[in-house]
Protein backbone atom coordinates (compact mmCIF):
# COMPACT_ATOMS: atom_id res chain seq x y z
CA UNK A 1 0.00 0.00 0.00
CA UNK A 2 2.95 2.49 1.07
CA UNK A 3 4.98 1.75 -2.22
CA UNK A 4 1.90 1.89 -4.61
CA UNK A 5 1.13 5.35 -3.65
CA UNK A 6 4.79 6.59 -3.16
CA UNK A 7 5.32 9.45 -4.55
CA UNK A 8 9.07 8.94 -4.65
CA UNK A 9 8.26 6.19 -7.29
CA UNK A 10 6.32 8.29 -9.45
CA UNK A 11 8.57 10.62 -9.68
CA UNK A 12 11.49 8.98 -10.62
CA UNK A 13 10.02 6.93 -13.24
CA UNK A 14 8.65 10.51 -14.94
CA UNK A 15 12.27 11.70 -14.46
CA UNK A 16 13.49 8.42 -16.40
CA UNK A 17 11.22 8.97 -19.32
CA UNK A 18 12.26 12.80 -19.23
CA UNK A 19 15.83 12.16 -19.25
CA UNK A 20 15.07 9.41 -22.42
CA UNK A 21 13.12 11.63 -23.98
CA UNK A 22 15.77 14.88 -23.83
CA UNK A 23 18.80 12.57 -24.52
CA UNK A 24 16.88 10.91 -27.94
CA UNK A 25 16.13 14.70 -29.06
CA UNK A 26 19.79 15.80 -28.43
CA UNK A 27 21.58 13.07 -29.98
CA UNK A 28 19.73 13.77 -33.44
CA UNK A 29 20.48 17.24 -33.18
CA UNK A 30 24.21 16.36 -32.90
CA UNK A 31 25.39 13.07 -34.71
CA UNK A 32 25.52 14.42 -38.71
CA UNK A 33 24.56 11.98 -41.15
CA UNK A 34 27.15 12.36 -43.45
CA UNK A 35 30.62 11.10 -42.58
CA UNK A 36 33.82 13.41 -42.00
CA UNK A 37 36.38 14.50 -44.29
CA UNK A 38 39.81 13.83 -43.57
CA UNK A 39 40.66 16.63 -45.58
CA UNK A 40 37.92 18.65 -43.39
CA UNK A 41 39.51 17.95 -40.10
CA UNK A 42 43.19 18.60 -41.24
CA UNK A 43 41.74 21.95 -42.47
CA UNK A 44 40.01 22.58 -39.22
CA UNK A 45 43.92 21.39 -37.42
CA UNK A 46 45.47 23.22 -39.03
CA UNK A 47 43.27 26.62 -38.28
CA UNK A 48 43.49 25.59 -34.44
CA UNK A 49 47.20 24.92 -35.09
CA UNK A 50 47.13 28.92 -35.87
CA UNK A 51 45.47 30.01 -33.00
CA UNK A 52 48.57 29.46 -30.06
CA UNK A 53 50.08 32.08 -33.02
CA UNK A 54 53.01 29.34 -34.46
CA UNK A 55 52.20 26.97 -37.26
CA UNK A 56 53.93 24.01 -36.04
CA UNK A 57 51.51 20.91 -35.86
CA UNK A 58 51.35 21.31 -32.50
CA UNK A 59 47.88 22.59 -31.25
CA UNK A 60 48.84 23.93 -27.80
CA UNK A 61 45.53 25.29 -26.70
CA UNK A 62 43.04 22.69 -25.18
CA UNK A 63 40.31 21.51 -28.29
CA UNK A 64 38.43 20.21 -25.89
CA UNK A 65 37.63 23.98 -24.29
CA UNK A 66 37.49 25.36 -27.96
CA UNK A 67 41.43 26.14 -27.63
CA UNK A 68 39.84 29.00 -24.29
CA UNK A 69 42.45 26.77 -22.11
CA UNK A 70 46.10 26.29 -22.40
CA UNK A 71 46.80 22.35 -23.16
CA UNK A 72 49.70 20.46 -21.88
CA UNK A 73 52.42 18.73 -23.01
CA UNK A 74 51.86 15.64 -20.60
CA UNK A 75 48.34 15.06 -21.82
CA UNK A 76 48.74 15.08 -26.10
CA UNK A 77 46.85 13.33 -28.55
CA UNK A 78 47.70 12.39 -32.65
CA UNK A 79 45.51 12.81 -35.19
CA UNK A 80 46.34 13.06 -38.44
CA UNK A 81 50.13 14.13 -37.82
CA UNK A 82 49.13 17.25 -35.28
CA UNK A 83 49.40 16.99 -31.73
CA UNK A 84 46.89 18.20 -29.67
CA UNK A 85 47.66 19.20 -26.08
CA UNK A 86 44.76 19.04 -24.00
CA UNK A 87 44.28 21.06 -20.10
CA UNK A 88 43.30 17.78 -18.31
CA UNK A 89 42.79 14.41 -18.94
CA UNK A 90 39.20 14.36 -18.80
CA UNK A 91 39.00 16.93 -21.86
CA UNK A 92 41.54 14.33 -23.96
CA UNK A 93 39.37 11.64 -23.12
CA UNK A 94 36.33 13.19 -24.82
CA UNK A 95 38.66 13.27 -27.97
CA UNK A 96 39.97 9.83 -27.77
CA UNK A 97 36.74 7.96 -28.47
CA UNK A 98 36.18 9.79 -32.09
CA UNK A 99 38.84 12.23 -32.31
CA UNK A 100 37.37 13.36 -35.89
CA UNK A 101 33.96 13.87 -35.08
CA UNK A 102 35.22 16.11 -31.82
CA UNK A 103 37.43 18.36 -33.79
CA UNK A 104 34.77 18.99 -36.18
CA UNK A 105 32.59 20.16 -33.40
CA UNK A 106 35.50 22.87 -32.05
CA UNK A 107 34.55 26.37 -32.37
CA UNK A 108 37.66 28.24 -33.63
CA UNK A 109 37.85 31.78 -31.71
CA UNK A 110 38.57 34.36 -34.17
ZN1 LIG B 1 40.18 21.37 -21.72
Amino acid sequence: MILRHNPVVRNAAFFLLAAALLSGCDSKKSEPQTPVSTADVVAKLAKADAVDGKVDKVVSKCAACDLGMDGSPSTVLKVHEYSLHFCSAGCKEGYEKDPDKAIMAMTIPN
